[in-house]
């Protein structure tokens, strides 16, 4: 598969000709050749999301249309899921299982989309802020202009939509980054969205790395930028954006607590808190990596949570039943290690796994098997997120003393509370810093509704009305309801 870059509705080769590969990290297959763009490139991909910003065919189109092109992405992409799920698969290291949902939940993503942007209002009369005989208040809203997109490599296609969606339902433009790992889904994206009868220039996509995400993001007609990704690059970002004050929505990393109570139904919260830091090889930003279990359950639980983690289907991607694959790639798997060793070193106690996967079908990729700590709150591995499949577990004894722990975090992106007593978990889900708190369920997420960060998680939210808002710019009119010269109140300020 060659990957060439979508510059305003054209695929075309890097002018550098710089072509690199990306690898399925389960076997070490070559998956694709991409091109990397060049500055001239990054110059012309903005330009063209200049351009069409301001082309009146995108510029003047109706709400409907917009609607429509969503519509037909979301179709486009139901149709061709099975080629988008092999490749994802092959590209990311996702098992079968994943790939399928996230094909899935990207195509309903657009469809939710299509809804918003039929539904936006983006002119509305303030009645309450306004006075008859005095004055129409209203606000306007307004597409920030030509965004800087940047996502990883953990959820690729997922997270092409969640930034691509809402340009479109807004009217503005943008140039995607894909991440270098897991190029390839983006692009079948792009023919999508072409095939779609999105007009030229409206989404650009390339791949690369941070040279090329440092390049995009600082050009100077980039209004909007979002960025999915690391906290150390989100603030670095945030720096090298400040001097053009451009608007930024954030969504970045966590360390997302997951609290179990003595009164939870352990026949779910055992597979529940397996499936909350396992999922996708623990390559998720929102995954349950603190494992919080309180102090008179915690034998019985730790018994059957012990048992149930050698049963995960630790499995090469190319086998369909694979519950649990490889991690992205070496330089991932070589972090996940550190953080393993480093934990030993800090008497943390080793209760499963730790090693590297490397016999047999593991040894061309990048396997870990599913690893679990005790550790306290003493523990780097309570405060850092490493991003792979390893838990610790933490026991306490009062829901004060859960609500502190889980708290106590840099991070504050997501969060669980395990209870048959919902009026008791919804009282500790509402004293949790996180942006999205699950009771009794994990990982679930519903495009109509926020999602984002607490403190260094993120900056504003994606997804939900509040994601979309975040493409629009609000302007104020102030409209007098009274023309007679008499009647100014201002009319005696100066004279
Ligand atoms: P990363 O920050 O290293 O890279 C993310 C993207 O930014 C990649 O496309 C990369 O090429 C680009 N990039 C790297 N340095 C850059 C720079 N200086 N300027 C511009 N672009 C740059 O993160 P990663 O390792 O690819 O992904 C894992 C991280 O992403 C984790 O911390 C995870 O929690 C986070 N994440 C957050 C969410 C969320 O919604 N909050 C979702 C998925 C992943």
């Amino acid at each position: 598969m060659e990957i060439k870059l979508f510059i305003n509705g054209k695929f075309v080769d890097s002018s550098d000709k710089i072509i690199k590969t990306s690898f399925d990290p389960s076997n070490g297959n070559e998956v694709a050749k991409y091109h990397v763009p060049s500055p001239k490139d990054i110059d012309l991909a903005v330009a063209a999301a200049q351009a069409a910003f301001t082309n009146p065919l995108w510029k003047n189109m109706s709400q409907d249309a917009r609607a429509d092109l969503l519509l037909a992405i979301s179709e486009k992409i139901k149709e061709r899921s099975k080629e988008i799920v092999d490749v994802e698969v092959r590209d990311s290291g996702s098992t079968l299982r994943k790939a399928k949902a996230d094909v899935h939940n990207t195509a309903a993503f657009f469809k939710v989309m299509s809804k918003v942007a039929r539904e936006l209002k983006l002119n509305i009369i303030d009645e309450a802020a306004s006075r008859a005989g005095f004055s129409i208040n209203s606000r306007e809203y307004t597409p920030v202009g030509v965004c800087a997109q940047i996502i990883p490599w953990n959820f690729p296609l997922v997270m092409a939509g969640w930034k691509i969606g809402p340009v479109l339902a807004t009217g503005c433009t943008t140039v995607l980054k894909s991440a270098e790992e897991t190029p390839a889904s983006a692009f079948i994206l792009a023919e999508i969205i072409r095939d779609a009868g999105v007009p030229d220039g409206v989404v650009n996509i390339i791949t690369g790395g941070a040279d090329v995400g440092r390049d995009l993001l600082n050009h100077p007609q980039i209004k909007k930028v979002a960025f999915t990704g690391s906290t150390m690059v989100g603030k670095e970002i945030l720096k090298s954006i400040a001097p053009n004050i451009t608007t930024a929505t954030m969504e970045l990393g966590g360390k997302s607590a997951n609290i179990v109570l003595n009164d939870a139904d352990l026949s779910i919260a055992v597979d529940g808190a397996l499936y909350a830091f396992l999922y996708h090889s623990g390559q998720a930003c929102d995954s349950g990596t603190r494992l919080l279990v309180q102090e008179e359950i915690y034998p019985e639980f730790m018994e059957k949570f012990l048992k149930r983690i050698k049963e995960v289907k630790v499995m090469p991607t190319t086998d369909a039943n694979a519950g649990y694959g490889p991690v992205v790639s070496e330089k991932q798997l070589k972090t996940i290690l550190g953080f393993i060793e480093l934990s030993k070193s800090e008497n943390a106690k080793l209760l499963s796994g730790g090693n590297r996967l490397m016999e047999g079908e593991f040894s061309k990729g990048f396997f870990i098997e599913p690893t679990a700590f005790e550790i306290t709150p003493a523990h780097t591995i309570f405060h850092e997120e490493i991003f792979g499949p390893v838990v610790g577990i933490t026991k306490f004894k009062t829901e004060e003393e859960a609500v502190s722990m889980a708290n106590n975090s840099k991070y504050g992106l997501a969060g669980a509370v395990w209870s048959k007593d919902h009026a008791r978990a919804h009282q500790i889900a509402s004293q949790l810093e996180a942006g999205t708190v699950w009771i009794n369920e994990y990982h679930l997420l519903n495009p109509g509704m926020p999602f984002g960060g607490f403190k260094q998680s993120g900056l504003g939210r994606e997804m939900g009305s509040e994601g979309v808002m975040s493409y629009l710019e609000v302007r104020h009119v102030w409209e007098s309801d009274c023309d007679a010269r008499e009647k100014k109140v201002w009319l005696d300020a100066i004279f």
